[in-house]
């Protein structure tokens, strides 16, 4: 029997959360954070809505998981994002000590890889998982954007 709960599951939930961020007029990018197949944080790109650049769904993620554990590392987390971390965010994450860090779709001009930001050592790193799916939330995105304008 294969397992109910996979990446590609707690994927579609960080996916549920991009497309929230996407009905309110954000950059769809989605984020959940798992203990034990147990999701304690939920959060999405609110950029727009909070008027600040440091709002991506990850950086919320990273509080709100905190909150929830009540210490501040997340060493037996895993995120899941739909969009390749930033910097900014692959910078707070290193500080989280998070142990895994699944992403969706790459960012090639802002994604942590391209940027040679570095993680933290013990962080394991899974990319690709409904990339696709993140990516045509992104696309979909833009085109309607730009057609607004
Ligand atoms: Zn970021």
């Amino acid at each position: 029997m294969t397992d109910p709960f996979d990446d590609t599951y707690f994927m579609r939930r960080a996916l549920q959360e991009a497309e929230a961020a996407f009905e309110k007029g954000e950059i769809p990018v989605g984020a959940v954070i798992v203990v034990e197949n147990r999701i304690i944080a939920r959060t999405h790109n609110l950029t727009e809505l909070l008027n600040d650049v440091t709002a991506h769904a990850e950086m919320q993620a990273i509080t709100s998981a905190a909150n929830f554990l009540g210490g501040k590392y997340l060493n037996k987390c895993t995120l899941y994002v739909t969009l390749e971390p930033c910097q900014m965010c692959a910078g707070a994450l290193y500080w989280s000590q998070i142990s895994k860090i699944v992403y969706g779709a790459s960012d090639v001009q802002r994604g942590f890889k391209t940027l040679g930001t570095t993680l933290h050592p013990k962080t394991e790193v899974v990319s690709g998982i409904l990339a696709e799916e993140a990516s045509a939330l992104m696309k979909r995105f833009f085109i309607e954007k730009r057609n607004l304008n």
